[in-house]
């Protein structure tokens, strides 16, 4: 990687601005749900303390406004905090001004200090110079281990670089190092195999994709929008008519360039959507061939066969980018097919592909088919993963101070 990492700074008796992402679930006492994005910051944190530096720790919850909202005040991460890192975590009540400066004067080698909510403050999502400024006071170096946010040119991640040197944590290096590394020189075969529920939030990840695959799946919903631009029935399927063009000019595309484009070739239908209430009742499903999808039946999920030439696609890749299930995975009558896929991708990457999820609901659709162990990288990044795999400069990582 050509950033700058913790592993190339001294950080013995400093104190150190490290930028994480902790927006994290609660439910309605406020306990955390998911920890994942805590844990996984972990490594870079212990690294720091273990190196004997102080740690002045800064992120964002929700979305509040000035107003101040407590449900996303980042006092609720102390305690869970503190169990992980095995020592106590002291809080400041702002993320800059005198109650900042004062608790972050005294920290000692060893010392942990989460400051609020940075979007307490409009200047941290405006990269307000001033305020960056003042977060990067506070320290003497800072660390960059947000990649959920790196996609944003925010105070905090892509500001505080002017004012302080600013290097990568080891889970922003990993991400670096696994999605840009990838597409960068992709081992081919290289598969991407793009789902999801619509084509208009995916059209930057698959045109990209255009230029730097062998081979692209596509399933899920959009693959409707596909069909019914080539003129096939898509009976009651979701479909964006305003994208046919848009998808014509992608198949196109893709033919010029050589790269294949692996669509349904059959598929589970439904009389109903399974979310209602008559679907325990009245619903039906059966499969049939993409060409056969009738009005009144909703096509939810792959059919076996388009599972098998996926499956087919995936053998001997070498590379594979997955963004997007390929059904209603919410529903187990609807799951089928993104689990054939998952355990297509598990057999590739046991066979020495490096296989990448991420980005949108894909990784809630890796963990219910019990294969996420088999992937080579998890992105932690939603929307982040989603403009990487766009090849849009991520302003977060640009900011990062070169090797
Ligand atoms: P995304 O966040 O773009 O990855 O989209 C995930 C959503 O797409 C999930 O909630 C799926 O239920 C939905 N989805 C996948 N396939 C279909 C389909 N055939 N019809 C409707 N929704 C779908």
């Amino acid at each position: 990687m050509d950033k700058k990492t913790i592993k190339d700074i001294d950080v013995k008796g400093k104190k150190v601005f490290v930028r994480v992402d902790y927006n994290v679930p609660f439910d309605a006492e406020m306990k955390i749900t998911d920890d994942t994005r805590m844990v996984r910051t972990l490594p870079t944190l212990n690294y720091l303390l273990d190196h004997g530096a102080a740690l002045i720790l800064a992120c964002h919850i929700g979305r509040p406004t000035e107003a101040r909202e407590p449900q996303f005040s980042t006092k609720h991460l102390v305690k869970h905090l503190s169990e992980l890192l095995k020592r106590p975590v002291q809080w400041a009540e702002d993320c800059v001004g005198p109650k900042a400066e004062e608790k972050a004067k005294d920290l000692k080698p060893g010392d942990v200090l989460l400051l609020e909510n940075l979007r307490y403050h409009k200047a941290e999502k405006k990269n307000d110079d001033a305020f960056a400024a003042q977060l990067a006071s506070l320290a003497d170096v800072a660390v960059d281990d947000a990649f959920g946010v790196s996609h944003r040119a925010h105070a905090s991640n892509a500001g505080v670089p002017k004012h302080l040197e600013t290097v990568a944590g080891f889970l922003m290096e990993k991400e670096i190092n696994y999605i840009g590394k990838t597409l960068e020189a992709p081992k081919r075969p290289f598969v991407a195999i793009i789902g999801g529920a619509k084509v208009s939030d995916k059209i930057g990840v698959i045109s990209n994709m255009i230029d730097k695959a062998d081979k692209i799946i596509i399933g899920g919903g959009m693959a409707h929008t596909f069909d019914a631009a080539k003129g096939l029935p898509i009976g009651d399927s979701l479909c964006e008519p305003d994208k046919y063009d848009l998808a014509r000019d992608l198949l196109k595309k893709a033919e010029e360039k050589g790269v294949e484009i692996i669509l349904p070739l059959d598929l589970k239908v439904s009389n109903m959507f399974p979310a209602d209430e008559k679907y325990a009742t009245e619903g039906k499903t059966k499969i049939v061939d993409v060409d056969k999808v009738e009005d009144g039946w909703d096509a939810l999920d792959s059919g076996p066969k388009t599972s098998e030439a996926y499956s087919k696609a995936l053998d001997g890749a070498k590379t594979i980018i997955w963004n997007g299930p390929m059904g209603v995975f919410e529903y187990k009558d609807f799951a089928d097919g993104t689990l054939a896929v998952a355990k297509a991708v598990a057999k590739a990457t046991d066979e020495g592909a490096i296989s990448i999820v991420g980005g949108g609901d894909s990784i809630s659709a890796l963990n219910k088919t019990g294969l996420t162990d088999k992937i080579s990288h998890v992105s932690t990044g939603g929307g982040a993963t989603l403009e990487f795999l766009e090849g849009k400069e991520m302003p977060g990582i640009a900011a990062i101070a070169d090797k």
